[in-house]
């Protein structure tokens, strides 16, 4: 029989405020272990949380930024466990009426991923397994978080990174939070179901905890996914349950039958007063929304008729796409100044730190002296590479390196060559003049070899045509 998947996703952000969400300590990765915390977020008896309202203003950001609605009164519930990273033995997050809902995300082919809801809650601490002994850092507990829950709209693992690639581009741009995978600001829980293709109903589902990195999640899809069918090809059931992905086995094993709301005996957390957003607050939180990833592809692609590869590689790193924008705003030369980076540039950033950081040897603005120097026909194209490498070798602007004649031919210079390779390639002007029109490539190739490329491309085909026609 085929089978269908089907994926939904809880995300969790961590938020990069200054402060943790109920208390005053300093948040951030790393640390010596428990130095950042306090009687509030170690939830020592008789400590009172006070909410940091950062925290409700990033929430909203990235509620917009997904579509979400927001809502005016919100609360803050208890959710009941008990596990040493979490000392006052319940986490303060959102249950009945979370900050954001009903948002979508749309991927690149249209398909649109809808998100149910967004809500705000506090990290807990982070358990360190030694060789003999289980240590706790509760640096990160009362960290705030994001937790963004779609429907389970998903259908391929190849759906969930793109999804996931695209909110933390979005998170990115609206700087709440760095999104580093591999220090655990973004992680996911995974809840993976199956059925026959062509059925209605959902099947079971179990739910992956905490994969967090983008292979892990594609494999833990895939070895669930085929443990599923599996199980139903015999004839068994699928229990519904939580899961651990180990990534040395390549294969998923239980942590814990999955738990219903009901054990979690959430209730309205007391110490914390209602939430309240005003229009006004939301509409102001909007008119701050910088230009997102969606919108600058339209618009690179539209204003400026760049291709969508162009426009998804230039928007990918925050400041790569401020650095373009500049050079474009310089020199109004988009399509050249798409070229100086993607094909130029980029090949002095190796790192995925260094394409974040956007960082040259040179500032851009050097760049749009050369691309003014090509727009003004002052320059050929043909010798961006070698310029390029030359100024980021030796770290020098470009009229501290070369002389702009030395890559000019005058036009009488190129008339004279091109005169002479037509008088000289008889076999290929006759293959143009009985309509070869590809041997006119052959002849401004020789031209161009004539002048040592300094000799205009353009300008050389105008005068060949001139010639032959
Ligand atoms: P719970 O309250 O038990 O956590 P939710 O309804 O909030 O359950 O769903 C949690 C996540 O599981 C959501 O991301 C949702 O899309 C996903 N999900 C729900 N049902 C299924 C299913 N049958 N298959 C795959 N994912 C599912
Ligand atoms: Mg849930
Ligand atoms: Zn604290």
């Amino acid at each position: 029989m085929e089978y269908e998947r089907i994926i939904g996703l809880e995300t969790h952000v961590e938020l990069s405020t200054n402060t943790k969400i109920f208390c005053g300590c300093p948040i951030g990765f790393g640390g010596e272990p428990n130095t950042r915390c306090c009687p509030v977020c170690t939830g020592q008896p008789g400590a009172l949380p006070v909410l940091n309202r950062a925290v409700v203003e990033y929430g909203i950001k990235a509620g917009l930024a997904l579509h979400c609605s927001i809502h005016h009164h919100s609360s803050m519930d208890r959710k009941n466990y008990v596990y040493p990273d979490l000392p006052k033995s319940y986490q303060i997050s959102q249950y009945e009426v979370p900050l954001c809902y009903d948002g979508y995300l749309t991927l690149g082919d249209g398909t649109k991923i809808r998100i149910n809801r967004i809500h705000i809650e506090e990290d807990a601490g982070k358990l360190i397994h030694t060789e003999n002994a289980v240590l706790i850092d509760y640096n990160r507990g009362g960290v705030p978080l994001i937790e963004i829950v779609t429907e389970p709209d998903f259908r391929s693992a190849e759906q969930v990174r793109e999804y996931l690639e695209r909110l933390r581009l979005i998170m990115k741009y609206l700087d709440v939070s760095d999104c580093k995978m591999q220090e655990g600001s973004l992680r996911c829980d995974v809840n993976v179901s199956v059925r026959p293709k062509g059925s209605e109903a959902f099947g079971v589902r179990t739910e992956i905890k905490n994969v967090n990195s983008f292979s892990f999640i594609e494999r833990a899809i895939d070895s669930e996914y085929k443990r599923q069918i599996a199980l139903l090809e015999r004839g068994e059931k699928i229990v519904q349950q939580t899961l651990r992905y180990d990534e040395e086995k390549r294969a998923v094993e239980p942590m814990r039958s999955k738990e219903d709301a009901d054990d979690y005996r959430f209730f309205p957390e007391p110490d914390i007063p209602q939430i309240v957003v005003s229009q006004q607050e939301i509409d102001a939180i909007k008119a701050s929304l910088p230009e997102l990833p969606a919108e600058k592809r339209t618009r690179y692609g539209k204003v400026w008729g760049l291709s969508d590869y162009e426009s998804e590689q230039l928007t990918k790193y925050p400041n790569i796409a401020k650095c373009f924008e500049q050079m474009v705003e310089e020199t109004k030369e988009p399509k050249l100044c798409a070229n100086v980076m993607l094909t130029h540039l980029f090949r002095f950033l190796h790192t995925e730190e260094e394409k974040e950081r956007a960082e040259f040897p040179l500032s851009v603005q050097e760049f749009s002296v050369v691309v003014k120097h090509i727009s003004r026909s002052a320059l050929s194209n043909q010798f961006l590479k070698q310029i390029v490498d030359t100024m980021m070798e030796q770290r020098k602007p470009f009229d501290a390196l070369f002389d702009l004649k030395e890559f000019q031919v005058d036009e009488g210079e190129t008339e004279r060559a091109v005169m002479i390779v037509l008088e000289q390639n008889e076999k290929m002007v006759a293959d143009f003049k009985n309509g070869k029109e590809k041997a006119i490539g052959g002849l401004i190739g020789q031209v161009m070899r004539a002048t040592k490329g300094r000799a205009d491309a353009k300008t050389v085909e105008k005068l060949i045509r001139e010639q032959l026609t």
